[in-house]
């Protein structure tokens, strides 16, 4: 299934579009299935109802694991680099880790975990989350995996939501200087959520914590008392296999459902063409495990593919900025994927955070989550991959349970800002509001995807029609990805944005990130976000929150010079209507701006925020209503 050359590529990608129930078929061979499928692709857009090997039989674990164990047993599965760097690393091997989720999935049975009930986990990085989770795919248990930022509220949302009858978390956290409490959360949540019986408790911090008999449990207790030999419960290949909260940036979250087996072959197959992962190579994803990028690519893409992962406990700017790098100097990593707010946010820094150190090892870096803008594109290529390394700007969505869009490493033509291609399986199409499909390149519109692919949203938790209303109606026949997209001379894909986000300035369509982009280029600008608002002449004006390296003394002379340089890049028409300059922006935890909350402030409407528990600091709110004078 490995695609070697580019030619390589626009052979498969041909196949799965001509006969894609024989190219999945083939490329889910690869795989250890205890009973084989009978049908390969089942489906339909309108209810919607997509099932893919109709009939298989297996269990994600014996991919992830026990396959390796009898193949690669002594290879490092995951390497665990702790929050204090002078902290050793922890490597567990294929057979150690294979064990350790045997020891764990056994606690849970114990504990009357049983098929199909959910299982929601709050945990910081550190091994003990990736066992948990895969202790719960070994018996079939449904993992909601809640990120360890959020608060008490949250996680009593996302609990009840999906009816977890336990939450597995530790006593506390280490981030950086920070100490964090998550016992405690856990408590406070707990208030709140009926369904819960128990609490399984790993240590951490060994933080002081209430430990409630009956209910609460130490997890180091827990494991001495089973046995290390769990056989995989078999599971059809639609069963669920966990629930994911979609991270908030648009409205309140959704619990997207991935299945079995699908899911799996597609998050092996898209891990090792995208970053053409080669035996032995050290792979490092900075994402955190709470997020969809650690499910697919810490977990079970790269352990599905025998890889050696590495799971980074830390903060990119602790102890200080050059973390990332001391850890690929460290390990050696191969391969290197993160995010374009940790790469803007180190940007920042001085070059001795990253000239002395070894990145020679490097070949691919990876980046996904928002559209990475040219500035940090050519830094990320030129500091950190000294030119040698593609840049897989890798476009997907918690929805598409892996990556759809993006360059594979070393075959495709990379072009700053682009996503590029389709991975073979992925059939996107533009659309115009009224749904007209667009034709031919060099042309914008709303990115949709007329075919499933293995990892597709298959329901949002309890909430069927949701899922259809949300993905499947706006659009007939088609999944509706939200997002605002160009499509090139040469038939590249550019993500511009939500569409939300595409502002029509007197009927030109202008994605916010092309004018954050033309913003950022402006010498003293750090950051900036770019919102729509109505406006009488022009339709929609175009509203700047901007945050400056430092002070800005003469505004207004600071606007005009900025404004003049947006003109340069894009042209007049792009230039902000309105800047405000700003000390900080609303971001979601895993690091994305809540536009929406801009666009109401520049509305001059702060009645009706919407839910705004997924901001990491809500403060910055309240400070930029102020300087809007609201
Ligand atoms: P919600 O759906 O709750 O509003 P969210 O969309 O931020 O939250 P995710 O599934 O984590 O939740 O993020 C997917 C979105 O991230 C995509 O729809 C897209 O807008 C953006 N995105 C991801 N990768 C890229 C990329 N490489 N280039 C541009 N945008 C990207
Ligand atoms: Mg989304």
């Amino acid at each position: 299934m490995r695609i070697r050359t580019f030619e390589d590529y626009q052979e498969q990608y041909k196949k799965s579009v001509d006969d894609p129930e024989g190219f999945w078929g083939e490329v889910a061979q690869e795989f250890e299935w205890k009973k084989p499928w009978t049908k390969v692709l089942d489906w339909n857009f309108e209810e919607p109802n997509v099932k893919w090997f109709v009939g298989g039989k297996l269990n994600i674990t014996e991919n992830t694991l026990d396959r390796h164990v009898r193949e690669r047993p002594n290879q490092p599965a995951i390497v665990w680099e702790p929050n204090e760097k002078e902290d050793e690393s922890v490597t567990i091997t294929y057979k150690v880790l294979h064990e350790r989720v045997s020891r764990f999935a056994n606690v849970l049975k114990g504990h009357g975990v049983e098929k199909s009930d959910r299982i929601c986990i709050y945990m910081p990085m550190i091994p003990e989350l990736a066992i948990a989770v895969l202790a719960c795919a070994r018996i079939g248990a449904i993992h909601s995996v809640v990120f360890g930022g959020f608060s008490a509220k949250s996680i009593a949302d996302r609990v009840n939501d999906a009816n977890c009858k336990m939450i597995i978390t530790t006593d506390g956290a280490f981030r950086g200087q920070k100490k964090i409490p998550m016992k405690e959360t856990v408590d406070d949540a707990l208030i709140g959520c009926p369904t819960v019986e128990k609490v399984i408790v790993a240590t951490r911090t060994r933080t002081p914590i209430s430990m409630i008999k009956g209910r609460d449990y130490w997890w180091e207790e827990e494991v001495k008392k089973v046995s290390a030999d769990c056989p995989a419960t078999e599971m059809d290949s639609e069963d669920p296999l966990f629930i994911l909260y979609t991270s908030g940036s648009t409205g309140k979250p959704k619990g997207v459902v991935h299945t079995c087996g699908g899911y799996m072959v597609y998050s092996t197959y898209s891990f090792q063409n995208v970053f053409q992962y080669d035996p032995g190579d050290v792979y490092f994803c900075t994402a955190d495990i709470g997020w969809i990028t650690g499910h697919s690519y810490i977990i079970y893409g790269p352990l599905a593919a025998g890889a050696t992962s590495i799971m980074f406990e830390g903060v990119p700017t602790y102890p200080d900025a050059g973390r990332f790098w001391d850890i690929v100097e460290r390990h050696k990593v191969n391969i290197f994927y993160t995010a374009p707010t940790a790469i803007r946010s180190l940007m920042g820094f001085g070059k001795e955070f990253w000239e002395n150190k070894d990145l020679s090892s490097l070949k691919v870096l990876g980046s996904v989550g928002e559209p990475i803008n040219e500035e940090a594109w050519h830094w990320y290529n030129d500091n950190i991959g000294k030119g040698n390394c593609t840049i897989c700007d890798s476009w997907w969505q918690t929805e598409t349970g892996g990556i759809m869009i993006s360059p594979l490493a070393n075959i495709t033509p990379t072009k700053p800002t682009f996503a590029t291609l389709p991975l073979p399986g992925v059939q996107p199409e533009l659309v115009d509001e009224k749904g007209e499909v667009i034709e031919g390149n060099g042309v914008n519109g709303n990115l949709v995807i007329k075919f499933p692919w293995p990892s597709i949203i298959r329901t949002t938790w309890g909430d069927h029609d949701r899922c259809k209303q949300v993905y499947f109606s706006t659009y007939k026949h088609k999944y509706f990805t939200g997002d605002g997209c160009m499509r090139d001379e040469d038939g590249y894909y550019r993500i511009t944005g939500r569409v939300d986000d595409v502002i029509n300035v007197s009927g030109h369509r202008i994605g916010t990130a092309e004018v954050e982009d033309a913003l950022n280029s402006h010498t003293g600008v750090v950051e900036s976000a770019v919102v729509g608002y109505p406006h009488d002449i022009k339709g929609q004006g175009i509203f700047a929150y901007i945050i400056m390296e430092s002070q800005v003394h003469e505004e207004d002379l600071m606007k005009r010079d900025i404004l003049a340089t947006v003109t340069r890049i894009i042209g007049p028409i792009a230039k902000p209507d309105q800047i405000l300059f700003v000390s900080g922006l609303p971001k979601t935890r895993s690091g994305k701006i809540m536009r929406r909350i801009l666009r109401k402030i520049a509305e001059g409407d702060v009645s009706s925020l919407g839910d705004t528990s997924t901001l990491l600091d809500p403060s910055v709110v309240e400070e930029i209503k102020e300087k809007a004078g609201l």
